[in-house]
């Protein structure tokens, strides 16, 4: 076993919580956080296991935590400004307590099905970034307006990206109005006002990042890593028409700020240990990265995501989701998650315990891997069919969308991250 894993990984380990073994989620190697009402609690198979409840309850008394950290749903005010050493030792604690029968006795009549409780995301997002770190997606989205030149010169020199809304970030299951904006039909001569007609998503991951550096002070690529406290599945709602209109020259702003859904479970970097692989080789001729963009033992994680899309007429019959796409994080990625933190980072900006960063929209080599409806239909030139009898360039109301993440490496057992799913509501 490599040094950076520990008998917390170790894939033989059990849970003496029955519906963890095997689970094809959250089996004890993942043990992710969410929030609930009454405090955070870590995922065992299909129950959770509240944190303060198990203080209070004498579990893990070497550890000096305080049960009222845990008492509220988010991470952010005490966990995440700590650091590395004690995330991971909080882990351990909780994989052998799990593990453990002797602890049998103290833990089980604390367990609660996750399904009965409203789960939220275990932080509070103070700032919300979001980057455009997926090439593949980057030239698709560039080839439609540039066929030519999709690439603009920057992009292989520095992560592009933008500063979201953390006041739209909403939780998994949370309703999305479509939006009105101002827009312009490529033939108008002046823009109206009105619902958009273009709808998308973003598959996306998000990563929650622990720690604060001060104003003025960067992240350096060798303390990036340590920043990142875990990955959660991110869908950046997008209204192409509002964001064709409104994006020239400072980017996104009204067609990505009316709602981000956030998955609810919060893997962490340690659980993703395992899961860590080389970044995609950059092609023959590209620059190197920039010293100050170098991270040592720089590395992705193997994510494999899909987006599954239910309309109302599907839900009503009760009928399965269809398939949009499918891609593996590994093979998307032109800037790493490391990168992406020492970059934004690099001319002095503070990132606080509890931020967000977006990856955006990962979409990979193959047409079936493409992250968003934009991508898939070409700016809603090729419909997709669904089973259903409908077709769709973008989202209708009544549609469900929703996004699934597994981490998977050879002898692992799959991660999974949970929900992250929005209904589409009239505007
Ligand atoms: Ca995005």
């Amino acid at each position: 076993m490599s040094d950076t894993l520990d008998r917390s990984h170790d894939p033989a380990r059990r849970s003496w919580e029955p519906s963890g073994v095997r689970h094809p989620d959250f089996p004890i190697q993942n043990l992710p956080f969410a929030g609930t009402p009454g405090g955070v609690v870590v995922a065992i198979g299909e129950m959770a296991l509240p944190i303060a409840a198990a203080l209070e309850a004498g579990w893990g008394r070497g550890l000096g935590l305080d049960p009222a950290e845990f008492a509220t749903p988010f991470l952010n005010r005490y966990l995440l400004t700590t650091g590395p050493a004690e995330w991971r030792a909080l882990r351990l604690a909780l994989s052998d307590a799990l593990a453990d029968p002797a602890e049998r006795d103290r833990l089980a009549p604390l367990l609660v099905p996750h399904a009965a409780l409203e789960l939220l995301p275990a932080v509070t997002t103070r700032d919300y970034s979001d980057f455009y770190a997926s090439i593949h997606h980057a030239t698709n989205v560039g080839s439609m307006f540039r066929p030519d030149n999709p690439l603009l010169p920057n992009y292989k020199w520095i992560p592009i990206g933008y500063h979201g809304r953390a006041s739209t970030l909403v939780p998994d299951g949370t309703p999305i109005r479509r939006p009105s904006g101002q827009t312009r039909a490529g033939d108008a001569a002046v823009p109206t006002v009105g619902p958009s007609q273009a709808l998308d998503y973003e598959l996306e991951l998000g990563l929650v990042l622990g720690g604060q550096n001060a104003v003025g002070v960067p992240v350096p690529a060798d303390r990036a890593l340590e920043r990142i406290f875990g990955v959660v599945l991110l869908n950046d709602w997008s209204a192409r028409d509002i964001q064709s209109w409104e994006y020239q020259p400072l980017g996104p702003f009204l067609a990505k700020s009316f709602a981000t859904t956030v998955g609810p479970w919060l893997v962490t970097r340690d659980a993703l240990r395992p899961y860590q692989v080389a970044m995609p080789a950059r092609p023959a001729g590209d620059p190197d990265p920039l010293p100050y963009l170098s991270v040592p033992d720089d590395h992705t994680w193997s994510i494999e995501l899909e987006v599954r899309l239910r309309s109302a007429a599907m839900r009503a019959r009760d009928e399965a989701a269809a398939r949009l796409s499918r891609v593996n994080f590994r093979d998307a990625m032109y800037w790493s998650p490391g990168q992406l933190v020492t970059h934004h980072a690099s001319g002095g900006c503070a990132l606080a315990a509890g931020d967000l960063l977006g990856t955006g929209t990962i979409s990979g080599p193959d047409p079936e891997a493409r992250g968003c409806l934009l991508e898939l239909t070409w700016r809603g030139r090729d419909p997709i069919a669904l089973p259903d009898g409908s077709a769709r360039r973008f989202l209708d109301d009544g549609d469900e969308l929703a996004l699934v993440g597994h981490a998977t490496a050879p002898g692992h057992p799959p991660l999974g991250f949970g929900p992250c799913r929005g209904v589409i509501t009239a505007a």
